[in-house]
C-alpha cells in the first residue's frame, strides 16, 4: 500500500482518500513528451494527478492493468 504526499503541504493520502480529490489529468507515456524526456515507469502505467486542498497536485503511477501490481 502506497500513501502519496502533497509536496505543498505535506499532507498524506493513502489510495482510498487519493482517489477522492479532485481530478486534474493523467499523463501516459505518449502524453509526457514535455515533462518527461522518457517515460520511467511501465507503458501500461499512467500518471495520474488529482488536487489537494491546498492546491498542490498530488500524483500517483496508476497501471492500466488492473492485474498487474507495481
Ligand atoms: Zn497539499
Amino acid at each position: 500500500m502506497s500513501t502519496h504526499e502533497c509536496r505543498g503541504c505535506n499532507a498524506r493520502y493513502d489510495a482510498v482518500s487519493w482517489r477522492s480529490l479532485p481530478f486534474v489529468e493523467a499523463l501516459g507515456p505518449d502524453e509526457s513528451r514535455d515533462v518527461f524526456t522518457e517515460w520511467p515507469w511501465s507503458r501500461d502505467s499512467t500518471l495520474e494527478l488529482r488536487r489537494c486542498a491546498c492546491g498542490q497536485t498530488v500524483a500517483s503511477l496508476e497501471s492500466r492493468r488492473a492485474s498487474h501490481a507495481a
